[in-house]
């Protein structure tokens, strides 16, 4: 069975009701309603930066998660409008002057590619590393890094409701194919995993798998149940659509075909687990965010919450704890924060590890008992998942405390181990060690020919 590339989402553009999706982009940037809220010359920033980053938004986000009497500055607008700032001001200046002048289109698209190029667009080694090796094949559209865990692009959910910023798998998004990370087939997944029973988990993830219509997601679900895939105890599924299109579970016409789906593979023993991405408790006050969160989790299904701590949307410690404060009230497990990844708009929106800690630490006091299953601030960096611990004194020097909670070599996982202290590091490979001159890990990164698990293995 073959799964065909889709149009998602319903777009219309004639309706006022926040029940059909209206989607703008930079092509029709003009035709937002609240568009008279925009100064001219953030206007005209946003048309430059989004030449380079995503820009997507739709009217729910317009109408009800942007205060428009505090933008530019209002966290929803941030998160979702670029900004002149996203880029280095050589970069915005580049394309500006461009449309100022008038360029062709061939020159123009020129510039924009290799400014692409310099933002890092493939973080922590995706395109080369993490891609399994069938038969001489690479299989585009999963990864497979710790071993229980397996994640599956389907190819028909790489796009989002609107888009973030921030977003680090903005290269995903963008019109070249070269770079795409998408599977075109369910079967190939399927012959990945059959004979590995160590693989307990897959990871369905985007884009945002959830823009797919209820058909299209029970194809990818389906074939779970089967039995040679019996070892396959639990699905998660990685989404913001709970934040940008609660709809999605509510009002959209296939929406309770969705629910059925979960329950029915819920019923036939298969734990699912929604990821759902959150940035700020604004995403969970409104009437139908709340009705979607109730809808799913009467079919049986978890929500697990994450996501990045970003100056200028959430890096103050009142957000983190009234957001896990309101999860809980919702039922929702809050699981990660994430440090900000090393690609994209990264500089805009990055806090340094020590600030990133002190504002969990602090967050975490505010919040009871349930709150505190939430890990961070953890970076997703090449060699694993480096959460920081804190920071504390050895031999009276200041350090960072980290460990790995997911790695490459799973015996590197929740070993603890020190950094010198920074006041400017923002990610690991700012930080140095505290003995020598690189991490116990980087030793065998370097030399990726020492590190050669072989993920195909059958046991
Ligand atoms: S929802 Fe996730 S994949 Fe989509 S734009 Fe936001 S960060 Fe990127």
């Amino acid at each position: 069975m073959s799964i065909q590339l889709i149009e998602h989402v319903n777009v219309d553009t004639s309706s006022d009701d926040i029940t059909t999706i209206k989607i703008y982009t930079n092509k029709n940037l003009e035709k937002i309603p609240q568009i008279h809220h925009i100064p001219k010359q953030i206007l005209f920033d946003i048309k430059v930066v989004s030449l380079v980053l995503p820009f997507r938004v739709n009217n729910y986000v317009l109408s009800e998660l942007i205060d428009w009497k505090k933008v530019p500055n209002d966290p929803m607008f941030q998160l979702t409008f670029p900004n002149k700032d996203m880029l280095t001001s050589e970069h915005y200046e580049e394309i500006a002057c461009a449309i100022r002048q008038n360029s062709s289109k061939p020159a123009l698209d020129n510039i924009i590619k290799r400014i692409r190029t310099t933002l890092n667009p493939h973080p922590a080694g995706q395109l080369e590393k993490n891609i399994p090796m069938v038969d001489d094949k690479y299989l585009d559209g999963i990864q497979h890094k710790y071993d229980q865990t397996v994640l599956f692009f389907p190819a028909a959910g790489q796009t989002c409701h609107s888009y973030c910023t921030f977003c680090f798998r903005w290269a995903q998004f963008i019109d070249d194919y070269d770079l795409k990370i998408a599977a075109k087939e369910v079967e190939e997944l399927m012959h990945y995993l059959r004979d590995k029973p160590f693989i307990t988990d897959v990871l369905i993830t985007g884009g945002d798998p959830m823009v797919m219509k209820a058909r299209y997601i029970k194809a990818y679900l389906e074939p779970f149940l089967s039995e040679e895939l019996d070892h396959i105890k639990n699905i998660r599924i990685g989404t913001k659509s709970l934040s940008f299109w609660p709809q999605r579970f509510v009002s959209d016409a296939d929406a309770d075909d969705l629910l059925e789906l979960f329950k029915r593979v819920k019923e036939k023993g298969k734990n699912i687990a929604l990821m759902a991405h959150y940035n700020h408790f604004k995403e969970l006050d409104t009437p139908v965010a709340v009705q979607a969160i109730k809808r799913i989790q009467s079919t049986g299904v978890t929500i697990r919450s994450q996501g990045p701590l970003l100056k200028h949307i959430n890096d103050d410690v009142e957000t983190w704890a009234k957001l896990w404060q309101k999860q809980i009230a919702l039922g929702i497990v809050p699981y990660y924060m994430f440090v900000e990844r090393d690609t994209g708009a990264k500089k805009y929106f990055e806090v340094p590890l020590y600030k990133a800690w002190s504002i969990y630490q602090q967050a975490i006091q505010k919040v009871g008992g349930l709150s505190r299953t939430v890990r961070g601030p953890s970076m997703s960096t090449d060699p694993g998942k480096v959460e920081v611990l804190g920071t504390n004194k050895v031999n009276g020097e200041k350090v960072f405390i980290l460990r790995f909670i997911q790695a490459r070599d799973p015996d590197w996982a929740y070993r603890p181990f020190f950094a010198k202290y920074s006041e400017t590091a923002t990610w690991l490979n700012d930080l140095k060690p505290l003995e020598g001159n690189t991490f116990f890990f980087e030793q065998v990164m370097k030399v990726s020919s020492m590190y050669n698990r072989d993920m195909n293995r059958s046991k």
